[in-house]
């Protein structure tokens, strides 16, 4: 098969994995984004799944994200940045992107805003559910106090929550998303403009119909659309 066609065959099986996990979940259709995650694939894969009307699309490395950005900058395409935030990558993440999901400390985020001009950047803080040691994320005691300080910011509007959990056991996992869809809820009822906190991004290629089943609205998927990547890049 050629690159177009098995694009669009994968493309066309997750779209159906996503209505149907909706369906097993009772929740209304088109309720559950796909964010289309194509870190390490080429420009030209995203633009077989652009053409094919996928307008979300997730990236991990800067550099390499901006080069797609800019040679697909006629497209209509909403880029996420999900990878690890470093403070000297803020401007240029601030600048090229319109959705930020690992935002996990104050100073991030107080750069973020800084160097945001135009739109308000979308932001989701990412939570470390399972408190692993080796991963970034907000603890989940601290996160009230970091939505808070992101409020604030005028340049950025906080529309939500994210998480990488551990490869564990579908048990473990089950209790991370739960942990954080009931963060999602508590944060909502103290929003100051609760309509606009709407997004659980959670759920990747292994875990897509549990993490919809636990309420996840935006999908995290790579693999299962593009095919594998170099080991090194897993996450
Ligand atoms: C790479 C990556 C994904 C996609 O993972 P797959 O298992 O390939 O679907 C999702 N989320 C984040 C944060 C990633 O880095």
């Amino acid at each position: 098969m050629d690159r177009i066609a098995e694009l669009t065959h994968q493309f066309s099986l997750i779209e159906s994995s996503i209505r149907d996990a909706e369906v097993a979940a009772d929740r209304a259709s088109g309720s559950v984004h796909l964010l289309a995650v194509s870190k390490t694939k080429p420009a030209s894969d995203v633009e077989v799944l652009a053409r094919l009307g996928q307008k979300r699309f997730g990236e991990n490395y800067v550099q390499e994200a901006v080069d797609k950005i800019h040679a697909l900058s006629n497209f209509d395409i909403e880029w996420h940045y999900i990878g690890h935030i470093q403070s000297n990558k803020t401007k240029i993440i601030a600048t090229e992107f319109d959705w930020v999901h690992t935002v996990d400390r104050e100073k991030i985020a107080s750069r973020l805003n800084e160097a945001r001009t135009g739109e308000p950047l979308n932001i989701l803080i990412q939570v470390n559910v399972d408190l692993a040691e080796t991963k970034s994320g907000v603890a989940p005691d601290n996160l009230k106090q970091l939505a808070e300080a992101i409020w604030a910011l005028p340049n950025l509007r906080l529309r939500g929550l994210m998480s990488i959990p551990d490869p564990v056991s579908d048990d473990d996992l089950k209790r991370a998303h739960q942990k954080l869809k009931s963060l999602f809820d508590e944060l909502k009822g103290c929003h100051p403009t609760p309509e606009i906190f709407d997004t659980l991004s959670m759920g990747m290629t292994n875990d897509l119909e549990l993490a919809v089943i636990e309420g996840s609205t935006m999908v995290r998927i790579g693999t299962a659309l593009f095919g594998a990547r170099p080991p090194k890049d897993t996450v």
